[in-house]
């Protein structure tokens, strides 16, 4: 016999993170007895957002467009490219910083153990990138834990390769803390005094 529609629902809300069986079961409940005209809002708006929000082809950001807004932006530094892990990271830097740069998002950090190699953080792409000529200085900020000073490490050689600066964060970010939940003024502070990361 076939899952019943309200135990497909329960388990298909189990994908988001943080969500088991009886978070799952109380979501489809709340749906079905409270939220019918929310849940078609959200039903609807999931699948535009899957259908429509594909990757920036310049700095793999979350966009709707083929370039996302930032790498639209003319008045933008095309030479200073900041590398971050995630969306959530480039949010907080441009939230807490000047930065008038360009970013590169890696969509998360080297992992062998996890099959995350250069491949999956498109570093291709960043190569190509730096092979441009355009670009000066690649500012580092993957977080201080062992994967992200791993990272680091991986993209400062790459830029030497290109004949490009490669700096880090060094100051106030706490060890293994992930920067989208460091405070602004700490962030600012290890963004502005960067330092460029010994060959
Ligand atoms: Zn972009």
């Amino acid at each position: 016999m076939s899952a019943s529609l309200l135990e497909q629902l329960v388990e298909s809300l189990r994908v988001l993170p943080g969500v088991g069986q009886k978070t799952a079961q109380r979501m489809a409940y709340q749906l079905l007895e409270r939220e019918r005209e929310g849940g078609k809002r959200l039903a609807h708006v999931l699948g535009e957002a899957l259908d429509r929000i594909g990757h920036c082809v310049r700095c793999r950001d979350f966009t709707e467009t083929e370039l996302c807004p930032i790498c639209a932006n003319s008045s933008r530094d095309r030479q200073l490219l900041c590398a971050v892990e995630s969306p959530a990271d480039r949010l907080a830097i441009e939230q807490a910083t000047g930065f008038r740069g360009l970013y590169f998002i890696l969509q998360g950090r080297l992992s062998p153990l996890d099959g995350i190699g250069p491949r999956e953080l498109g570093l291709d792409a960043l190569a190509a990138l730096l092979a441009q000529g355009e670009v000066r200085e690649l500012i580092v900020a993957s977080s201080p834990t062992v994967e992200g000073e791993a990272t680091a490490h991986y993209l400062a050689q790459l830029a030497r390769q290109h004949g490009v600066q490669a700096s880090r964060l060094t100051h106030g970010v706490p060890l293994g803390g992930e920067l989208e939940y460091v405070d602004r003024g700490t962030l600012n502070h290890a963004f502005g005094t960067r330092s460029v990361m010994p060959l």
